[in-house]
């Protein structure tokens, strides 16, 4: 079933349209558990629910993708009305796909930088869970000045050949299609002589090496690519336009990693922070004054983040492509949830050295998003680097000096 064409629909009538299709779609003893409130049943109707084939339902009903244009796989509503639908997946604690780079950072560059024939071809497929994508910005050289990077794209008739390395490509192992940026003409400054592409992670000569992390886990990687072909067809933007094709994903990435998304927000090994409140006054954590004040605290900044982000979505009500703004959000998320996760492992005591590290209990969950939350200051660009956006471009101060913004970059002073 897909979203019905209308005309344009009320919040409500979104509400009910969405909270229709996941009563008839979802196990009937998860609707049960949910309508019931009740985590252990919850917890046992998971198991029944086969993830990768729920992410490609709720893919083909649009409620993934809900304001992408239907032709696209979306649902095609209004930015300010998809809170309604993110309310009610929430509420039905539904999984959503992981595919992130691809929905949150790719789909938004390829809808607003693609031919209509990369758009049909790539965009409900990765609505849908169907081909997972990755982002290969980042390289060894290159990180927070990811416009001085050195992976070169030389033309070869209606082809370019890459050649080079990437570096904490997160889902690398597992995608099918790579964000690519390289560079296409070292004679120009930095920021001026890259390309963007789409590169098939299947390709002949990609080489994927994963690299394993604090958790245990090796969800990023490294990514070598030897004469990899790519059709200029595969081009978004045109030639030596790169940057600012990157900066759509870029500004796109700080939005998703802003708690705006399905992901974000003030969770715990899967619950919200209200839970962490619950739990502390169960283990009695509730009672030490310090620990009340920083729940307390937890609680608040969650609401912040959660009304921001509303305004901001409000803000693209008109169909305004993300903004620098997004950075605020991203910097106040990363380290809000890294105060969050040390504080449940202060709530949970002892029982956070010692837990299932096959990581399917609660305590396990929230022991490894301890883990993980100490790469959010790093990951879609550093604190540091959020600070310096928003002071230059937010609040309009002087710009860091640069010396090398007006130089070939082959002039450029690099280590070898
Ligand atoms: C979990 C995770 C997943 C990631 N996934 C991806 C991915 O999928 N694709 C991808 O392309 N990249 C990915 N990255 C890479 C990420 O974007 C970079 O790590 C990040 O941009 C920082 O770059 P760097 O690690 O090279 O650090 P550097 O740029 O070398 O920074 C080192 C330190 O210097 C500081 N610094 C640097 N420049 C400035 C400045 N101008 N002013 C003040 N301080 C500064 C930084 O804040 C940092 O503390 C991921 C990183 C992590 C941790």
């Amino acid at each position: 079933m897909t979203v019905t064409d209308a005309a344009p629909r009320t919040d409500e009538e979104i509400r009910q349209e969405v909270v229709a299709w996941l009563r008839e779609n979802l196990p009937a003893d998860w609707v049960a558990a949910v309508d019931a409130d009740d985590d252990e049943k919850l917890r046992e109707a998971r198991k029944q629910l086969e993830y990768n084939a729920w992410c490609a339902k709720l893919g083909e009903s649009g409620w993934a993708t809900p304001t992408w244009p239907k032709e696209y796989g979306g649902a095609g509503i209004e930015p300010v009305q998809a809170k309604v639908v993110n309310e009610e997946l929430g509420r039905y604690k539904v999984p959503r796909s992981f595919n992130v780079i691809g929905i949150g950072m790719g789909g938004p560059t390829i809808m607003q930088w693609g031919s209509e024939e990369l758009k049909h071809r790539y965009l409900p497929p990765m609505a849908q869970h169907r081909e997972i994508w990755c982002q290969l910005f980042s390289e060894p050289g290159a990180g927070s000045d990811v416009a001085g990077l050195a992976t070169r794209a030389v033309r070869d008739g209606d082809e370019w050949i890459v050649n080079g390395q990437k570096v904490w490509t997160t889902l690398a192992h597992i995608a099918s299609f790579g964000l690519l940026v390289a560079r296409t003409d070292p004679d120009q400054p930095k920021h001026k002589g890259l390309s963007y592409f789409i590169v098939d992670m299947h390709a002949p000569g990609v080489e994927v090496r994963p690299l394993k992390q604090i958790t245990g886990d090796a969800e990023f990687n490294e990514v070598f690519f030897t004469d990899v072909r790519i059709p200029d067809s595969h081009r978004l933007g045109p030639e030596g336009e790169g940057w600012a094709v990157a900066t759509t994903t870029l500004m796109n990435e700080r939005v998703a990693l802003s708690g705006a998304g399905s992901t974000g927000g003030g969770n715990v090994g899967g619950g919200a922070v209200d839970d962490l409140i619950v739990e502390a006054k169960r283990t009695g954590a509730w009672d030490d004054l310090v620990i009340r004040d920083r729940l307390v605290q937890a609680a608040i900044e969650g609401r912040i983040i959660k009304y921001t982000n509303f305004r901001a979505a409000a803000q693209r009500k008109s169909g305004k492509p993300a903004g620098p703004e997004g950075s605020i959000t991203k910097l106040f998320q990363a380290e809000y949830n890294q105060r969050l996760q040390s504080l449940a492992m202060d709530v949970m005591g002892a029982k956070a050295m010692a837990w299932d590290a096959a990581g399917d209990t609660k305590d396990g969950a929230a022991v490894r998003g301890f883990l993980r939350s100490r790469a959010n200051t790093i990951e879609g660009g550093t604190s540091e680097v959020m600070r310096n956006i928003l002071g230059e471009r937010v609040l309009g101060l002087p710009k860091e000096p640069a010396v090398d913004r007006d130089i070939p970059w082959k002039d450029v002073a690099r280590s070898s």
